[in-house]
């Protein structure tokens, strides 16, 4: 680790208020030296370090699959060497999680001590179970890791990523591919089991799909592909990949075994260029299990509801939803719910224009604004088509609107979080708002006052689904009537 690299860091997006993460960024390095990203969680530091060796992505120099090599448990040093091994003949690049050297990662929140599990991290339902697990749940800490994992898969780069390779290592003889067979205390997760005859049960690959399967058998090699449907969710790397449809190889060998492990990693590279799987569509067009889209009014009925983008009263002049009604991801509803609840304390409420958005409704709001300061373009997605994103103003207690700096939707400087020429009392109501939404862990965005993200967006994938009675674009549908 290069301290003095690090001290060099400057602070480029610190997020405020309850996600203590802040991203330090070293200046570029040449090819192959490490580029550190830190980010406190809690307390701790830790840094994502990311090597990168020409050609940048293993296989895809070639036009072949994007690979990235991961290594999320600061013990396994054998995987790590071994990995460095083969970049430095094969390129690539590979991001590693350094802070204290164990495998887990303990913080302290508002003097309590929190310790996870970094590769149980990636879904909501693993978060909480990591947390229980190896020390106690609160909603604070679990804003902080989810947080820390939507940056960490961004650090991954994971949506140009077309195949993700995890590397661990093991104590003998605890959890091994044995462990994967009939009868065995991970059975359950596995769809495929093939033990290498006469082989360490320690050393073993564990995929998504079947190419993969075929190809690393086909050299010898231990292998199980996790079962879909019947995995239990531990909010691990695989299990996020797997809902996603990206590509997964957990390349594990025992501690110690470097040489072995190198040659499974030379391996892999040459099953995929052979294989070349890659990810899914990058669109679901329903939601994945673990993600539920509800009707906001349905979590908490006391929610002024008033979706701009129902009526023709938006920036498309045109109806794009069937009914003045507000879907959002289950624990964003919920989160939302508790602003709800605090603010109806002062006599303030929340008024709702825009939640979970389908895909192709972001296309028709990018057909007439393509500024990604104000919408997210649709090759990308918005963190709204993930159900994750929500957009809102104060109300009264008799749920008339509370004057803002600029209304919904209006792009300019007005709408922006550090406009400071607006009449005194809108820019108090902004900062109501902002605070109110802050303190239960949504995250602002510094161009629009009304939009706010809830933090482990990325455990949800981008969706085209219509969680509508009706069709959208209700006016254009040559369909039956709508509801
Ligand atoms: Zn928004």
């Amino acid at each position: 680790m290069d301290h003095a690299t690090l001290r060099r860091c400057r602070s480029l997006c610190p997020i405020p208020f309850a996600i203590m993460v802040v991203a330090l960024i070293a200046a570029p390095s040449p090819a192959g030296e490490p580029r550190p990203r830190t980010f406190l969680v809690g307390d701790v530091r830790i840094d994502v370090v990311t090597t990168a060796v020409d050609p940048p992505a293993t296989t895809a120099a070639d036009g072949g699959p994007a690979v990235a090599l991961v290594s999320v448990h600061d013990d396994e040093d054998t995987a790590v060497e071994a990995a460095r091994e083969v970049l430095r003949d094969r390129g690539g690049t590979l991001v590693e999680l350094r802070h204290t050297g164990g495998r887990e990662i303990v913080f302290q929140l508002a003097g309590t001590e929190h310790r996870i599990d970094p590769n149980r991290i990636f879904t909501p339902a693993g978060r909480r179970a990591t947390l229980e697990t190896l020390s106690t749940w609160s909603q604070p800490a679990d804003d902080v890791v989810a947080a820390f994992a939507d940056e960490l898969l961004s650090t991954l780069a994971i949506d140009e990523v077309d195949v993700v390779v995890a590397i661990h290592n093991n104590t003998p003889d605890r959890y091994t591919a044995a462990s994967y067979a009939p009868g065995g205390p991970l059975a359950a997760d596995a769809a495929r089991v093939r033990l290498r005859p006469g082989g360490d049960a320690d050393d073993f690959f564990f995929v998504t799909g079947t190419g993969l399967f075929e190809g690393l058998t086909g050299r010898g090699h231990s292998v199980i592909v996790q079962n879909e449907a019947t995995v239990q969710d531990d909010g691990s790397l695989s299990v996020w990949c797997g809902r996603m449809g990206i590509p997964y190889v957990n390349v594990e060998a025992e501690h110690g075994h470097r040489a072995e492990q190198a040659v499974m990693l030379r391996d892999l590279l040459d099953v995929i260029a052979e294989v070349r799987p890659r990810r899914a569509a990058r669109v679901a067009s329903r939601p994945p299990p673990g993600c539920d889209l509800v009707d906001l009014q349905a979590v908490e009925a006391s929610f002024v509801i008033d979706n701009r983008y129902a009526t023709a009263d938006n920036v498309t002049g045109r109806r794009l939803y069937p009914a003045n009604v507000v879907f959002l991801e289950r624990s964003a509803a919920e989160r939302l719910a508790r602003v709800q609840a605090e603010l109806r304390e002062r006599g303030l409420g929340l008024k709702v224009f825009d939640g979970y958005r389908p895909l192709a409704v972001q296309q028709a709001l990018w057909k007439v604004k393509p500024d990604p300061r104000y919408v997210a373009d649709p090759a990308r997605g918005s963190r709204h088509n993930r159900g994750s994103a929500v957009d809102v103003t104060l109300v009264d207690a008799a749920g008339r609107e509370l004057p803002m700096p600029s209304d919904f939707d209006e792009f300019g400087e007005r709408s922006h979080l550090d406009y400071a020429d607006g009449p005194g009392d809108a820019l108090a109501n902004r900062e109501t708002l902002q605070k109110a939404m802050r303190a239960e862990g949504f995250l602002p965005l510094a161009t629009e006052w009304w939009h706010f993200d809830a933090p482990g967006w990325r455990a949800f994938p981008v969706m085209d689904a219509n969680p509508y009675a009706g069709p959208l674009f209700p006016e254009s549908s040559t369909g039956a009537a709508t509801p």
